[in-house]
């Protein structure tokens, strides 16, 4: 399978070149040139499948065989050794917990696949390769630990500064080794401006190999896909089709890669797409225009995207057909404090612990529901990495995972830079 780029669908390249690229030559974001429909007999029998399972069924039709059959295997095997479960909340609503992974967000699926693909792609290939990623908090923990010593690759993460939460920041600025982390006085958007101008700078790319870790890479969100196949699994069949899925969504890989997975066959009723007051998608699904504007900060912080770089790649998914896509997809943000009156009602309620991003793909699902369907909504991090706001809203410390405390005796180590992309440049050639 070859993959066009959404700036020009003659410009196509194999997935190895998609993946070391991350963004095409003309600044399009790669697509797969078809999705293929997965057959009857996986789809009507998921249950029977394992999580690592549906993970090779879902991939091999994009990654082999570029990436053999047996390695994609194992590949699916090492990713996926954590659980992902569907759990009820409500009668008629229930939640897929993406965060028992190393960093507790969903981020770790993404990032660990595209760790492992990177590395395959590069076997024999002498000089360093520099993973370059922009993070509003979850990517640059994910993608710093899917990557921590991989050899050949050094791992630079820009990141807001004070714009992301303690214990985010701790789990990818304590780690040392390959990895670095930019502390950048702007914000998240400016800090995504830095990496797409280093990508576009032909001096810097013909001295260094860069790519991104970014959700824009194929090889983060491909994977994402199987999650919603396993979601699926743990569904009961006669309700699959009446169930709606809620995505809290920022840059809206995500939600591509359900969308996705719709197109290859999974019967998915409908999405919302839920953001917080960022909602220039959801303003976007009501009046056909897309405009993006500065990100505000909000208490779901890794959502607050002013200009969300895989929409474009859901408008592929529908042809760029708008009518289609505002029928597909219900769009809906909520403020700060509608986020945390949902976290303390729904505690109140039902003792569910939501963080502040499922949170708004909950209330989404309670705005939207009618008699007879069912939600399912993506948790997307585990609660204890927003204690500041969940604590206050639920009045009940949160006991800090295994996972999360071990990050937190580390010392925080930086680079402080400005909101610069020649400051950016001079250091990535020094
Ligand atoms: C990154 C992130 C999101 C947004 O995901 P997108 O794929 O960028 O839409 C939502 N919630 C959490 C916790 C995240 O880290």
């Amino acid at each position: 399978m070859l993959f066009y780029s959404t700036q020009n669908k003659e410009n196509r390249s194999p997935i190895k070149e998609a993946v070391l690229k991350g963004l095409a030559d003309d600044n399009g974001l790669y697509m797969p040139e078809f999705i293929p429909l997965l057959p009857a007999s996986f789809i009507n029998h998921l249950s029977e499948y394992s999580l690592p399972q549906i993970g090779y069924a879902v991939l091999k039709n994009f990654f082999c065989p570029e990436i053999s059959e047996a390695a994609l295997k194992s590949i699916v095997e090492e990713v996926f050794d954590f659980p992902i479960p569907v759990k009820q909340v409500t009668d008629q609503i229930s939640v897929l917990e993406l965060f028992h992974g190393p960093t507790m967000a969903f981020k770790d699926v993404g990032a660990r696949f595209l760790a492992r693909v990177l590395s395959q792609f590069t076997k024999g290939v002498e000089k360093e390769i520099t993973v370059l990623v922009a993070t509003s908090g979850d990517t640059g923990s994910a993608v710093a630990n899917g990557f921590l010593d991989v050899p050949g690759i050094r791992v630079v993460v820009l990141y807001p500064k004070g714009m992301v939460s303690e214990v985010q920041e701790k789990q990818f600025t304590t780690l040392g080794k390959n990895i670095t982390a930019i502390e950048v006085d702007g914000t998240f958007d400016d800090c995504q401006a830095m990496v797409k101008e280093a990508f576009l700078d032909k001096t810097l790319r013909s001295e260094i190999i860069l790519t991104s870790a970014n959700s824009i890479n194929l090889a983060r969100l491909l994977p994402q896909a199987v999650y919603y196949f396993h979601a699926f699994a743990q569904i009961a069949k006669e309700q699959q089709q009446d169930t709606v899925i809620a995505v809290p969504s920022g840059n809206f890989g995500n939600l591509a890669a359900g969308i996705l997975s719709k197109s290859m066959g999974l019967p998915v009723q409908s999405f919302i797409a839920a953001t917080n007051v960022n909602d220039v998608v959801p303003q976007y699904l009501k009046s056909g225009k897309l405009e993006p504007r500065p990100s505000v900060s909000t208490v779901a912080n890794a959502m607050d995207v002013g200009n969300p770089s895989n929409f474009v790649r859901i408008q592929q998914l529908f042809n760029n057909n708008w009518s289609e896509i505002s029928q597909s997809i219900t769009g809906l943000a909520y403020t700060d404090k509608q986020i945390r009156a949902t976290i303390k009602r729904v505690f109140a309620a039902t003792g569910y612990i939501l963080d502040p991003h499922g949170a708004t793909a909950f209330s989404g699902l309670e705005q939207r529901l009618g008699k007879g369907e069912k939600g399912l909504f993506l948790a997307t991090a585990h609660p204890a990495k927003f204690p500041e706001v969940v604590e206050q809203e639920i009045g009940v410390r949160l006991e800090i995972p295994h996972n999360l405390v071990k990050f937190q005796s580390g010392r925080k180590q930086t680079v402080e830079m400005h909101a610069s992309s020649n400051q950016l440049k001079n250091y990535l050639l020094t």
